[in-house]
């Protein structure tokens, strides 16, 4: 018999307890902007090159550190945040266990420069595989500069695990919003590659945001506030109407912290109950203050899901907050159409709840109709994007879908119908009478299959329409190389496109048919929105979604007219597609009356 058991090296022990702190670039990049703001910094910079891998460097005017605690930072546990276990239930910081620094260390070549204010000189230390290299004297601000290095450089097997630079970089940015979006008292700039991607001032949280997702922002938000003895409430939510069909921009921050809170967003999404489809989600800005010991903190460093001991009152004020925000301000941009009238602000009692508006907008609502109103919903979404989730792929890639409830007008023992036998029915549906009874097509969803089935084939591009004057696109310079990366298959969906030298500006001079230069810009961006959401899946194609998008934004609209000839086209065009039945989204483009189903609605 012989021991078979080893006690790992430290070198080993460590790199393995670095994992679970650090996976990526971007959260190492999230254990640098706290620490610095742990210390008090209100003015921070971040750099990146290669999206984090060969440099992440984070430079702060905070407290620095002194030259013994610049050597200790890196020891495991090593941490000046608490001091016993009661600190605890009284985390203000932001990190506390004393791993970061220790983890980063095991898996990277750091260099640190940092100086308090009462030293005339600041220390630097060098430190790699968590062994340190040197340590001296130098000159530097006061404040902190951390540089990390060659991040896995010996941990191949986790450096092979990164993505490419522009997913490993869009994680970046999504942790700099998370942390930007609620310090808006501090000002960050983010440089990549020698390029300034963000320069945000210390301003207010609305600023914050228009700075982070654009100026329009400050026209699609209402503030919510509320003061309680379990919680307090700031921040913006967004109006009905600039609901997504993702969760993308939905930001739950508690004590100054992202969270992820099902239970929570749920709340404010039923706000918007009869505002929006199911399907989709408004987008939020909120944050939480609670009482640190009425909360679980003893979390994993890497999480973002809490707990908290009064999650049922937080979700009754939250969904109300929201409510009132909805109702106030949906009609205070009414009053303001007419400034001449007076009226009475006096506040409403405490408890006063006003109704939610309705706001109607289904501008296919069809009084005859007797379908679900899961059904109606999806023709809310004509000018939305469509669903970067699963839902409705896997529907679209089942070949399964095609039964023989559905007619498949390939097949129709009759197809030649005659122009003359086609009928519109509310402007949305287009009737032929067939031998088997009345087929029925969707004219919208039709004509989306038949536009993707041509931009998927090689063969047919689009008609292209050139533009009588060019349209100039602007993106962030991240979003600026995804749309590079795109270029291509927009090209071939008939645009024409070309990026002017060293800017992340676009020209666009050409555009498929049927599309409007107010359109655009909003195309575009949705388009990059959804490659990123693409990207992160993995098991989307990220062409198929692009094509996907623009068939659905360029297709004949419900409650169009159509001509004899349109319809005759769209009916012909569509036996053609490979797939007649469900439209890419994975709706059911057509039915057929037949004598049995009508007999049986007339009995219903
Ligand atoms: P934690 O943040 O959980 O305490 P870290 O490993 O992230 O653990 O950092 C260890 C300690 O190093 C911190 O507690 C703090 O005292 C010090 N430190 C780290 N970064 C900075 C910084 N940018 N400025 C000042 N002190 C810092
Ligand atoms: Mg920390």
């Amino acid at each position: 018999m012989s021991d078979i058991i080893n006690i790992l090296p430290d070198s080993v022990a460590n790199q393995i307890a670095a994992g679970e702190v650090v996976d990526r670039p971007a959260s190492a990049v999230k254990e640098l902007l706290e620490n610095a703001m742990d210390a008090g910094a209100t003015n921070i910079q971040l750099i990146v090159k290669d999206a984090g891998r060969t440099l992440i460097q984070v430079i702060d005017n905070g407290c620095g550190m002194s030259d013994s605690d610049a050597r200790l930072c890196f020891e495991r546990h090593a941490t000046s945040k608490i001091h016993k276990a009661d600190d605890l239930f009284a985390i203000r910081t932001m990190g506390f266990r004393g791993e970061a620094l220790a983890s980063i260390a095991a898996i990277a070549q750091v260099e640190l420069k940092t100086r308090q204010a009462d030293n005339e000189l600041g220390t630097q230390v060098e430190i790699e595989g968590s062994t340190v290299k040197d340590q001296h004297p130098c000159s530097c601000p006061v404040g902190t500069s951390l540089a990390i290095k060659n991040l896995f450089y010996n941990v191949p097997a986790r450096r092979n695990f990164l993505k490419k630079d522009t997913i490993e970089l869009s994680h970046i940015e999504e942790v700099f919003r998370r942390i930007t979006l609620i310090h808006n008292d501090i000002s960050f700039s983010f440089h990549s590659n020698g390029r300034l991607l963000y320069d945000l001032r210390a301003d207010t949280m609305l600023q914050r945001v228009c700075q982070l997702f654009g100026d329009a922002y400050k026209d699609r938000l209402f503030p919510v506030e509320e003061e309680s003895d379990v919680v307090s409430i700031k921040g913006y939510v967004a109006k009905a109407e600039y609901a997504k069909r993702t969760r993308g921009e939905q930001y739950l921050f508690v004590n100054g912290r992202f969270i992820k809170h099902p239970m929570l967003t749920a709340a404010i999404e039923k706000a918007y109950t009869d505002m929006i489809p199911e399907s989709y989600h408004p987008p939020f800005f909120v944050s939480l203050s609670v009482d640190p010991s009425r909360m679980d903190v003893n979390i994993h460093p890497t999480k973002t899901e809490v707990r908290f001991v009064d999650e049922s009152p937080m979700f009754a004020i939250l969904r109300a907050v929201t409510k009132k925000a909805l109702g106030q301000y949906s009609l205070a941009s009414e009053i303001e159409f007419n400034p001449s009238t007076e009226f009475d602000f006096s506040p409403a009692p405490k408890d006063y709840m006003p109704q939610t508006p309705r706001i109607n907008y289904n501008p296919n609502y069809n009084p005859f109709s007797s379908q679900k109103s899961g059904n109606q919903t999806n023709r809310h979404a004509d000018n939305l994007t469509p669903s970067a989730g699963m839902h409705g792929w896997e529907d679209f890639f089942d070949e399964k879908k095609q039964t023989s409830e559905q007619p498949d007008i390939r097949k129709s023992e009759n197809p030649t119908i005659q122009s003359s036998d086609c009928f519109q029915i509310l402007n949305s549906y287009i009737a032929c009478p067939t031998p088997d009874g009345l087929l029925i097509v969707d004219q919208r969803l039709a004509h989306e299959r038949i536009l993707f089935e041509r931009l998927s084939s090689h063969e047919k591009p689009l008609a292209a329409q050139q533009l009588l004057f060019p349209v100039n696109c602007q993106f962030s310079a991240a979003d600026a190389d995804i749309f590079e990366e795109m270029m291509g298959d927009l090209i071939h969906s008939g645009f024409a496109i070309e990026r002017m030298k060293g800017s992340n500006v676009f020209v666009v001079s050409a555009t498929p048919d049927e599309l409007s230069d107010s359109e655009l810009q909003e195309l575009l961006d949705t388009l990059i929105r959804e490659c990123k959401g693409a990207m992160m899946e993995k098991f989307v194609d990220r062409r198929t979604r692009l094509f996907m998008t623009i068939a659905r934004r360029m297709s004949v609209k419900s409650q169009k007219p159509l001509c004899q000839e349109e319809m005759q086209q769209i009916i012909n065009d569509l036996r053609n597609c490979s797939m007649s039945t469900v439209a890419p989204g994975g709706e059911t483009i057509s039915t057929i009356l037949t004598a049995e189903k009508i007999g049986q609605l007339m009995n219903a």
